[in-house]
């Protein structure tokens, strides 16, 4: 029996990277349809939001002279090409699955609204929003929170490469001690970065939790799903 009804889960496009500098990994993008149709045969709804950092972040194009708009233009077409890349690796797993794009695109996917996304998370089909917010200057945190708030999933799951939030970033500071659990006002508070300041804000505004964990390890999502205490639990 799974803890929750209906996710949003959020993946990196950073970590489709996996240990290639650039792109997408096969084996990773394997990994990530796998450890969703575990969760799908649980009778999961799952929406997804996947980030498009592994081919282009609109903030760094700007630092190399790119036009800002464009830049993050670029940045939610990225998200759609590893949206398309998630949506064939579930359907070569046999997993039912939509893409949707917050920016007309037909027929790369339907353009988005919560009705249409309601209807096919209730017909059992793994939903990938694509395309961010559709707006520039968000990052596809905030595209999540948005989405997971919209569709009112019971929670966001947020899939990094580290296994929670620390009291510092752990890659840096080895000194670092995990939270199992901590509050949106501590984490506002103590400048963590756990998402931007906007989408947290957004979860905290409308009472949406969050779990964050690592996704990179094979299985973990079905231990978050299994109520195994793994990740922090990011709360009001
Ligand atoms: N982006 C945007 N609006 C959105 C979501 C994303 O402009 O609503 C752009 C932005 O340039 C961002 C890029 O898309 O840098 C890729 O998304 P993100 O950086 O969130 O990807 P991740 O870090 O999760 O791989």
């Amino acid at each position: 029996m799974a803890l929750f009804n209906r996710i949003l889960l959020k993946l990196s496009g950073e970590s489709l990277m996996g240990e290639k500098q650039y792109g997408i990994d096969e084996k990773r993008l394997g990994e990530y349809a796998a450890q969703i149709k575990e969760i799908h045969d649980m009778g999961v709804q799952i929406g997804i939001v996947i980030g498009g950092g592994n081919i282009f972040r609109g903030l760094s194009g700007s630092q190399k002279g790119f036009d800002r708009v464009k830049g993050d233009q670029m940045g939610m077409l990225a998200t759609v090409i590893n949206s398309l890349a998630l949506s064939s690796a579930f359907t070569a797993a046999g997993v039912k699955n939509r893409v949707l794009t917050a920016i007309r695109m037909e027929p790369i996917g339907e353009f988005y609204n919560k009705w249409r996304a309601l209807e096919c998370l209730e017909a059992g089909e793994v939903v990938i929003f694509s395309a961010g917010t559709g707006s520039p200057y968000f990052t596809t945190d905030t595209g999540s929170s948005l989405r997971g708030i919209e569709i009112e999933a019971d929670v966001m799951l947020k899939g990094t490469r580290v296994d929670g939030v620390y009291t510092a970033d752990p890659e840096k500071d080895p000194t670092a001690t995990k939270f199992s659990e901590i509050t949106y006002d501590e984490v506002l508070a103590r400048n963590l970065k756990v998402m931007d300041l906007s989408a947290i804000c957004m979860c905290k505004d409308n009472d949406l939790p969050i779990i964050v964990f690592n996704m990179d390890v094979v299985g973990n999502l079905k231990k978050v799903l299994s109520g195994e205490d793994i990740g922090t639990v990011v709360h009001p």
